[in-house]
């Protein structure tokens, strides 16, 4: 390759772009350099809104690890962002998907589709709900459950408007969701935003209860907020929001697309916390990697929608229900709620070892598999950076928090190699 396209400092490629003839030679002269080509391919034609990613791509996995086109080989400890609940290439749901790949990938909902009935059927026996939508991703779910909250109130000629949302939450995406989501950095851009969201601080009861009104259609929480932290909610408040709700005739919507699918150690977190939702919405482990996502609801709330209000074209079709299927199935017959309670308390004892140990780390917090190790000082892309020079991939979260959300086959062997490894790490950097 020459001077020109020669990849430097891991990201960029420095000096002249090159040519598409040129990219193509490079190509054909350095097919084995397959990870230079695609970040070549990456920083030409793709939109940049992932900035640096970590430089490597992956060619296959098996349970918890990932091997890189390098021929590296990494403990996969963030699990495709909480998405990959059974690790890679479980033969089950290899075998699900695959042989409904062989019959049927996609046919609308306008027909029929046995495996998304027996989805939502699995998934009302297992759960307070008593009906299922699915969609494709977390911020449709939520896009979905904004939607029913306003026309639960609109149908019954009583309209409503207001939702109610945490600081710091996170809730997607979409235009909607993003405007729930309390922080303005995800949602600036984009004025003007649907009106009707108002924000309060998490984890506490008195701003709550002065914020729900007559007006108030829905209050929207996530039970472990992820994306800024890793910050459990307080029983206590969830206990007082679900009060709160009732007395007001808002709806309470769980937001379990990152902690839904066994993640914190029961099938949904609310089953931890002793409150039962009138909508909970879904998605990312929920088919080990297929997208879905599903929007749970009481017979109750599942009225804010007749037929027209809302729609989909590939929810929940035969691949992806047969997938979640066999997701779940798998998390049954392999206890995998147990191994993610056992692994889950084995790390944060492990880690709050180190913690005592050695003062790097500040704290040590989440529900079983969803993890937030709080560094005392800003140097979580350097600690993550430093996993992943030994074989770990970890995420991060702003500059003090590493974020853990193995798949749920993780064992205690794996997790104590990590954390000896972590511990090592950690003992470079001065307290
Ligand atoms: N809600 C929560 C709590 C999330 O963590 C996420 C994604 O990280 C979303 C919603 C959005 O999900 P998706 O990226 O599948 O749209």
């Amino acid at each position: 390759m020459n001077a020109d396209c020669r990849i430097i400092s891991g990201h960029k490629i420095h000096g002249s772009p090159m040519n598409n003839d040129e990219a193509y030679k490079a190509k054909e002269k350095y097919m084995e350099k397959q990870l230079e080509w695609t970040m070549h391919l990456d920083n030409t034609y793709y939109v940049n809104i992932f900035g640096s990613r970590l430089p490597v791509a992956f060619t296959h996995g098996k349970g918890v690890n990932l091997y890189s086109t390098e021929g590296n080989k990494y403990m996969d400890l963030l699990g495709g962002i909480a998405v990959n609940s059974l690790g890679h290439a479980n033969p089950r749901l290899v075998k699900a998907i695959s042989g409904q790949a062989k019959k049927l990938i996609h046919c609308s909902s306008l027909y029929y589709i046995p495996s998304q009935a027996e989805l939502a059927r699995t998934l009302v026996e297992k759960t307070f709900a008593d009906r299922a939508f699915f969609c494709n991703s977390g911020s449709e779910a939520n896009e979905a459950a904004i939607k029913l909250a306003r026309s639960y109130f609109f149908r019954k000629d009583a309209p409503r408007t207001k939702i109610i949302t945490a600081l710091q939450s996170f809730h997607g995406r979409t235009l909607a969701s993003v405007t729930a989501t309390g922080q303005s950095k995800y949602n600036l851009p984009f004025a003007p935003l649907p009106e009707g969201f108002v924000y309060v601080p998490y984890n506490d009861i008195a701003a709550i209860k002065a914020a729900v009104d007559s007006d108030t259609c829905a209050v929207m929480l996530e039970l472990v907020q992820g994306e800024s932290g890793v910050i459990p909610a307080d029983p206590a408040y969830i206990t007082a929001v679900r009060d709160i709700c009732t007395a007001a005739g808002a709806l309470l919507i769980l937001d379990e697309v990152q902690t839904g699918t066994g993640r914190t150690g029961t099938l949904f977190a609310y089953e931890q916390f002793g409150i039962k939702p009138d909508v909970l919405t879904t998605a990312k482990g929920l088919a080990g990697g297929v997208p879905i996502g599903a929007m749970l609801v009481t017979e109750d709330a599942s009225t804010g929608f007749v037929q027209g209000d809302h729609g989909t074209t590939f929810g929940g079709n035969p691949l992806a229900s047969t997938a979640a299927l066999a997701v779940l199935k798998e998390i049954d017959d392999r206890e995998l709620l147990k191994n993610t309670q056992t692994v889950g308390a084995f790390l944060k004892k492990k880690l709050t070892q180190i913690q005592k140990k050695n003062g790097t780390i500040a704290e040590v917090r989440g529900l079983g598999l969803l993890i937030g190790i709080e560094l005392s000082s800003p140097i979580a892309v350097e600690v993550k950076q430093k996993c992943f020079e030994k074989g770990y991939l970890v995420g991060s979260i702003g500059k003090n928090v590493l974020r853990l959300a193995p798949p749920l086959i993780l064992s205690k062997r794996e997790a104590a190699a990590f954390v000896s490894d972590l511990s090592d790490i950690l003992t470079d950097y001065p307290v």
